[in-house]
């Protein structure tokens, strides 16, 4: 199992933001999280990706316990993050932001042309500044950064928020491709339809607890509009 959490807890002081979540992607497969407004999405990649420590229970990377790893070694290990709010260097360019991706120096089939390959729009930008970018081109940077990286894991956290449909659907078309390079991908979305076309699984939080989780396809719509909500519709 490439990535395997059981039993976690998070907290920001007093608050408990997750509560005994256990979810786990393998190599080559695609997890949607799903779930609504502060059900603890967020709070989800950031225990994942190191930035915030699991007040309990334990996450596994290629079966290694990964506790008090923190964000860098984490991100060296493998697991590559495409934050909320995509938080590209605005006065860089697109090729610098891309190739700040490569830092940690990992193997992999992602280079630049593959990146340009995977987004063709991108070409034409490449000496434009981060902050000169729309919002689609900035997330499509963001994941690019990402994929340079070359991770065994990439998540990414809410790739839709704010962008119109077009555009969204635009880098939704790329995740196939991502997805064929054999990594494990965890997305979270807040648009259950589109985390769900995207994904074999699903796991759905509510008020920092796995509500529901199952295979994607041919999934009881009332049972999980009842553990999103959690009100019967
Ligand atoms: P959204 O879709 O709004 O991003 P989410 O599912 O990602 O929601 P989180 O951001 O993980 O939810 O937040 C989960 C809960 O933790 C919310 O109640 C939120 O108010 C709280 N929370 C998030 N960050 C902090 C923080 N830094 N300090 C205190 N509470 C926080």
């Amino acid at each position: 199992m490439l990535l395997h959490l059981e039993g976690v807890a998070a907290r920001y002081g007093q608050f408990q933001a997750l509560r005994d979540v256990s979810l786990s992607v393998e190599r080559g497969e695609t997890l949607a999280v799903v779930g609504s407004n502060g059900a603890g999405k967020t709070t989800l990649m950031r225990v994942i990706s190191g930035a915030l420590a699991a007040s309990e229970g334990m996450v596994r990377l290629d079966g290694a316990d990964t506790a008090g790893m923190g964000a860098h070694r984490m991100n060296a290990a493998g697991v590559a993050m495409v934050p909320e709010g995509r938080r590209l260097f605005r006065s860089l360019t697109v090729e610098d932001n891309l190739r700040i991706g490569a830092y940690a120096g990992r193997k992999g089939p992602w280079n630049l042309p593959r990146i340009y390959q995977l987004f063709p729009e991108l070409v034409k930008r490449r000496h434009n500044r981060g902050m000169d970018l729309s919002g689609g081109e900035q997330q499509m940077v963001a994941i690019g950064r990402a994929l340079m990286s070359n991770p065994q894991l990439l998540a990414m956290d809410e790739i839709s928020l704010g962008l119109a449909p077009i555009v969204v659907n635009q880098i939704y078309r790329a995740l196939p491709a991502i997805a064929a390079e054999g990594m494990g991908i965890l997305i979270v979305e807040q648009d259950v339809n589109r985390g769900l076309s995207v994904a074999a699984r699903f796991c759905c939080l509510m008020e920092g607890r796995v509500s529901l989780s199952g295979p994607a396809a041919g999934v009881d719509r009332k049972a999980l509009t009842d553990a999103y909500f959690g009100v019967s519709a």
